[in-house]
C-alpha cells in the first residue's frame, strides 16, 4: 500500500483564490453580469519593457544558431546576470554581495516555498496577515502542527494591526525562523529601517534565521524604508533575501527571482560550522536545473539604463492606480492603508464588518472583486486587500461605482 504524505491532508481544501474565482463565477451566470472588475488577484497586466523583450529576442537568437548556444546552465545562475545582480541591487547601495551568494531562480514563490528544505525541527513564526506559501510549505513539510480553521498549531503567528502601524511585534515565545515581508502583502505596508533594525538585533542575539521576502522592493518610495535586509548592520549573519521580478518588470509569466544567502549565515550543527548557502546550492544543484537562459538574459536587461527607465515607469503607473483608488475609498470614509511603497491597498472594512461579507457587498452592488483579509490570517479579518496592478480604466470605473455604493 503505497503512503502519501499525510501532512498534505492536513492542508485546508482549496486556494484562496480559487474560492474567489468562483464566487465571482457564480455570481456572473446567475445574474449574467459581464461588466465585473477584478482587483483581487495581484497578477500583473502591463506588458514587459523593450528591454527585456530586446534582451528575450536576442536570447533566442543566439539558441537557434550552433555556435552560440546553450543547453544546461549553471544552477545558481549565470554569471552575467548575478554580476548585475551584485551590482545593481547591492553594491548600488553601498551594500556588498559577491555574485557567489546569489543564487538565481524561476521565482520566489519556489525558493520561499522551497527553503525549508534545509532547515530542521523548530518552531516558525509567521507575520499575521500572511502571504499563504510560508504556511502551506511549513504544513507540507510537518512542521505546522494542526490546522484549527484559522490557524496553524504549530506556528507562531505575529499580529499586524492598525493600532502598532501594521508592523509586528517580536515574539515572546522562542522561534527558530521568522518570515518578515516587506513592502508587505497583501497589506501593502512597509517597516522603516529603525523597524527593521529591532528585528535584526533581536535575530542576531537569539540566533533566529529571518527569511527576508523582498519581492516588492522596487516600489519602495519613502527613503526611510530600507531596499535590502542587508543595509541593516548584523543582517548578513542571519538573514536569507528573496527576490523576484514578477513584480518589478511583469515577469510573472517569464519566471525569474533570485535569492540571497551570505557566506556569514552559518549554524552550529553538532559542533560544525555550516554556511546555510552550501546546503542551498546542493539542494539547488539536486533538484533544480537552473532558470531558463532567455529569462536571464531579460531579467539582466531590467539593469540597463533603459531597462532601469522603462520598469520604474511602469511602477509609477502601478502606484498612481494605488493612490486614484486610495483617494476614491478616503472619499467614500473607508480607511485604506498602503499603496504608496507597493502595489496594494489594505481597505478597513465598514463598522467592522467581516471581509467576506464587504467582499459579496461589494461584488453584488459594484461587481468589484477584491480579496478578503481573513483569506491571509486571522488579523486579517476586517479588512480586504485591492490591488493596483490593474489598467487604469479599471481604477476610474471602480472609483466611480465605488461612489453609488450602499453600506
Ligand atoms: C508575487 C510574490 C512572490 C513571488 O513571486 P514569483 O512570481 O514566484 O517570483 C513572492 N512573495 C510575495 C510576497 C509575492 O507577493
Amino acid at each position: 500500500m503505497i503512503r502519501v504524505n499525510d501532512n498534505y491532508l492536513k492542508l485546508p481544501g482549496s486556494y484562496l483564490f480559487a474560492d474567489i474565482a468562483a464566487r465571482a463565477r457564480a455570481f456572473r451566470q446567475t445574474l449574467a453580469v459581464d461588466d465585473v472588475i477584478s482587483l483581487g488577484i495581484g497578477d500583473v497586466t502591463q506588458p514587459l519593457c523593450d528591454a527585456a523583450v530586446a534582451a528575450m529576442h536576442d536570447a533566442v537568437d543566439e539558441l537557434s544558431r550552433v555556435e552560440s548556444f546553450h543547453g544546461y546552465g549553471p544552477e545558481q545562475g549565470y554569471d552575467f546576470l548575478r554580476k548585475a545582480i551584485a551590482e545593481g541591487d547591492y553594491a548600488s547601495r553601498g551594500v556588498k554581495i559577491s555574485p557567489d551568494e546569489i543564487f538565481v531562480s524561476d521565482g520566489a514563490k519556489s525558493d520561499t516555498g522551497n527553503i525549508v528544505d534545509i532547515l530542521g525541527a523548530g518552531r516558525v513564526a509567521v507575520t499575521d496577515p500572511v502571504y499563504p506559501v510560508y504556511v502551506d510549505s511549513n504544513a507540507m513539510a510537518g512542521r505546522a502542527g494542526d490546522y484549527t480553521g484559522t490557524r496553524w498549531s504549530g506556528i507562531t503567528y505575529l499580529p499586524c494591526k492598525e493600532e502598532n502601524g501594521f508592523v509586528p511585534q517580536l515574539p515572546s515565545e522562542k522561534v527558530d525562523v521568522v518570515y518578515l515581508c516587506f513592502p508587505n502583502n497583501p497589506m501593502g505596508t512597509v517597516m522603516t529601517r529603525g523597524e527593521l533594525a529591532v528585528w535584526v538585533a533581536w535575530a542576531v542575539e537569539k540566533n533566529v534565521l529571518i527569511l527576508y521576502d523582498s519581492a516588492y522592493e522596487a516600489f519602495i518610495t519613502n527613503p526611510a524604508v530600507p531596499h535590502s535586509i542587508y543595509e541593516i548592520e548584523g543582517a548578513k549573519r542571519v538573514a536569507i533575501e528573496f527576490r523576484s521580478y514578477s513584480k518589478t518588470a511583469g515577469f510573472t509569466g517569464v519566471r525569474c527571482g533570485y535569492a540571497v544567502i551570505p557566506d556569514e549565515l552559518t549554524v552550529d550543527a553538532g559542533g560544525r560550522t555550516v554556511r546555510l548557502n552550501e546546503l542551498w546550492k546542493r539542494r539547488q544543484c539536486t533538484k533544480f536545473n537552473g532558470a531558463s537562459y532567455i529569462s536571464q538574459r531579460g531579467a539582466a536587461a531590467i539593469y540597463t539604463e533603459e531597462g532601469r527607465r522603462q520598469t520604474k515607469s511602469t511602477i509609477e503607473y502601478y502606484l498612481s492606480n494605488a493612490a486614484y483608488l486610495k483617494k476614491a475609498l478616503g472619499e467614500m470614509g473607508l480607511k485604506a492603508f498602503g499603496g504608496t511603497d507597493a502595489p496594494y491597498l489594505w481597505v478597513k472594512t465598514p463598522d467592522g464588518m467581516p471581509s467576506w461579507d464587504f467582499f459579496d457587498i461589494l461584488l453584488r452592488q459594484a461587481h468589484l472583486i477584491c480579496t478578503p483579509g481573513a483569506g491571509f490570517g486571522p488579523s486579517g479579518e476586517g479588512f480586504v486587500r485591492f490591488t493596483a496592478f490593474g489598467r487604469r480604466e479599471s481604477y476610474v470605473e471602480a472609483a466611480r461605482r465605488l461612489k453609488k455604493l450602499i453600506i
